[in-house]
């Protein structure tokens, strides 16, 4: 039997909608701080969004308390301030459109 690659899907955690692994940008929780894994290679527990509007809406504490959660992070306000200053930077670098 001849199995094709096997392509992760994963879940945005803002939407829901679900996609390969490779067209999401994930986000990790390394050393203790949530950071924007661009490159998809930091160890550890994962989440997923698909899209720009879907990463700006990690700029609400409700998101955020969610992606903490999933993260087994502890909800902090001052790592919610540094997320939103890392999610700021990212988007002026204008990488993800
Ligand atoms: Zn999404």
């Amino acid at each position: 039997m001849v199995r094709n690659k096997p392509y992760p899907i994963r879940t945005c955690i803002v939407c829901g909608q679900k996609d390969y692994k490779s067209n999401l940008l994930r986000i990790t929780c390394y050393k203790g701080k949530i950071k924007l894994d661009e490159k998809q290679r930091l160890p550890g527990r994962g989440a997923y969004v698909c899209s720009k509007s879907c990463l700006q809406k990690l700029n609400s504490l409700r998101i955020w308390k969610k992606l903490a959660r999933s993260l087994r992070h502890p909800l902090e306000e001052t790592a919610y301030k540094e997320f939103k200053k890392e999610i700021e930077g990212f988007l002026e670098r204008g990488k993800y459109v």
